[in-house]
């Protein structure tokens, strides 16, 4: 095996071994592994409660960025835990507000009733786009599973003709995804280009290549030369110099949002180069599945976990 195939095995280990809830229950009731691990989780998520993540942000505005913050949950299928959900979305647009830290909030929609009901789900995306409004900030839907997409753009539409604070993540992985634009364009709120983090079929999708890459680029022009707003949401650096090459991170309708712990290297240096920059800072007692993903995707990351675990205070050493 090479270094690459090894890295490809590694990385199909880690995801099931998130996904098994054996492994998962072992390991949150064990008082000597669970502190550890979420010691070098703390690279990626700014802790378990609002107020370490409000304290995050504050920390990072006064560094000159942008943020946004996410109470980390999705698929949930019991309404009780959906309403709860949604009652810790509503607390953190209040302390957001309260703190002056500007954050918006991001929300994937089936963690606040959309595996239940679509209009549970609607309900709870506008009582929060309300709250946000009220402190002047905004809300940021993510995209999921291409099997949700037409549900979630459909709430999109409707809670943005309401309230133009909502925005919506489209994923350029996906081939619907420039008619999506097209019937979306009029709606209005920000829009956050991802590539797509899900595995979707070949017949529905492109896998990462530069043909991946000249879509990105390719609807970020049309987005952009609609007046919309953007966020160019990607690590990719043959991304970012191409939208800085086509002249994209100029305008003032474009922002660049990584995720927390990734790349802030790279992240810094756009912000001490003038351009607007975002991170986007996850919380929530739900870290386990997204840390795993955080390894997975970018293997060499494993070490630095192992390190992290040993080296206290390392993981919270700000790149930022
Ligand atoms: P990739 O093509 O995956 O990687 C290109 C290069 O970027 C790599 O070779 C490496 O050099 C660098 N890189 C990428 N990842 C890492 C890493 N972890 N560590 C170090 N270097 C790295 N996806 C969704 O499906 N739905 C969402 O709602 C969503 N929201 C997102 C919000 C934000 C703010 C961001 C930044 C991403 C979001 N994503 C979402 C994830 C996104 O779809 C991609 O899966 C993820 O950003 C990786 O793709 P990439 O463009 O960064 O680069």
């Amino acid at each position: 095996m090479n270094e690459m195939e090894l890295q490809v095995s590694a990385s199909h280990a880690l995801k099931s071994i998130a996904r098994n809830e054996a492994i998962k229950s072992f390991f949150k009731s064990s008082k000597e592994l669970y502190p550890l691990v979420l010691q070098a989780a703390k690279r990626y998520v700014a802790g378990e409660t609002s107020e370490e993540a409000v304290s995050e942000a504050l920390v990072l505005r006064s560094k000159g960025y942008e943020v946004s913050l996410e109470y980390i949950g999705e698929n949930i299928r019991d309404e009780k835990e959906c309403e709860a959900a949604k009652n810790e979305f509503l607390q953190l647009a209040r302390k957001v507000g309260r703190a002056g830290s500007g954050a918006a909030i991001s929300v994937d929609l089936s963690h606040i009733g959309l595996t239940i009901d679509r209009e549970l789900a609607f309900d709870h995306l506008v009582e929060l786009a309300n709250e946000a409004a009220l402190y002047g900030s905004s809300v940021m839907i993510g995209a999921e599973e291409s099997t949700k997409t037409e549900q979630i753009l459909d709430l999109y539409m409707r809670a943005s003709e309401r309230y133009p604070n909502v925005g919506i993540t489209l994923q350029a992985q996906l081939n619907r995804t420039e008619n999506d634009w097209h019937d979306i364009k009029r709606y209005p709120g920000r829009i956050r280009l991802v590539k797509g983090a899900y595995q979707e079929p070949k017949e529905i999708a492109i896998p990462r290549s530069d043909e991946l890459n000249e879509r990105y680029l390719h609807l970020a022009e049309m987005m952009l030369s609609s007046g919309r707003q953007l966020t160019i949401a990607s690590h990719d650096e043959v991304i970012i110099e191409s939208a800085r090459q086509r002249g994209f991170l100029k305008s003032p309708n474009v922002e660049v949002e990584m995720l927390y712990g990734i790349r802030g290297d790279l992240l810094k240096s756009l912000k001490n180069e003038g351009y607007r920059t975002k991170v986007y800072v996850p919380y929530g007692t739900e870290w386990y599945l997204y840390f795993c993903h955080r390894l997975a995707e970018f293997p060499p990351h494993i070490y630095r976990a192992l390190a992290d675990m040993t080296t206290p205070d390392s993981a919270r050493e700000s790149v930022y």
